[in-house]
């Protein structure tokens, strides 16, 4: 009998300790879902105000870094200064990053043996005569540039994102540069460049000679 008893005491305590810990148990989520929901939904709103707050100081540190960048090239003319020296045309391309129409520019078509060509606004070198290869794009194309003469940002204007290049030294808009192509060259890039935003000289020694200091330090850079 006392074994008996002694089952009984262990059921009733088993069953009890069930129902307590199935009690526990339902009423759990209950009680720690609701302060858990009001927690998240307390966080939730500045975490996703800290987030839109980081995005949108992200991007207007982008842009901010673009303008600085612009501001930032060794020539800091401003767009009167560019105006007065450039031609309508030069000045639409190279300061409003305008493009010349397909297979009208002077230097599409023409590939000398030596030479340098330079920037068309503040005559940095810019590109080799040997770095220029036929692509049939309709502007000239350069495998790669003189180092450091060269700039690139990210250009989205049209929808899609694309590299825009612009002169290190004066931030002259050139065009944009293209990779993976399939151009049997060293870089497998296109420089695509306004004929109008540049000047040819035959002689390497000339090239960029007459820009400033920065200019040329850009270049070498
Ligand atoms: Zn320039």
């Amino acid at each position: 009998m006392r074994f008996e008893h002694f089952q009984f005491i262990l059921r009733r305590s088993f069953s009890t300790l069930s129902a307590l810990r199935f009690k526990t148990a339902s009423a759990s989520p209950a009680r720690l879902r609701s302060p858990g929901i009001s927690l998240f939904k307390i966080w939730q709103r500045p975490l996703i105000f800290r987030i839109n707050v980081l995005k949108s100081a992200s991007t207007k540190a982008k842009e901010d870094d673009s303008n600085d960048n612009r501001m930032s090239f060794p020539d800091k003319r401003n767009e009167d200064e560019w105006r007065a020296v450039l031609s309508p045309e030069q000045f639409r391309v190279l300061r409003e990053k305008g493009t010349e129409r397909r297979f009208a520019g002077k230097y599409d078509k023409h590939f000398p043996d030596e030479g340098v060509f330079n920037c068309a606004a503040c005559n940095a070198p810019l590109y080799r005569a040997k770095q220029k290869f036929k692509s049939g794009c309709g502007w000239p194309a350069y495998y790669d540039s003189i180092p450091g003469a060269v700039s690139r940002h990210v250009d989205q204007s049209l929808g899609i994102e694309r590299t825009e290049i612009v002169c290190s030294n004066c931030g002259g808009h050139l065009g944009h540069v293209f990779k993976g192509e399939g151009y049997p060259t060293a870089t497998d890039e296109r420089h695509c460049v306004n004929s109008i935003s540049l000047n040819f000289t035959e002689d390497e020694q000339k090239g960029g000679g007459e820009t400033s200091d920065a200019g040329e330090a850009a270049a070498k850079a």
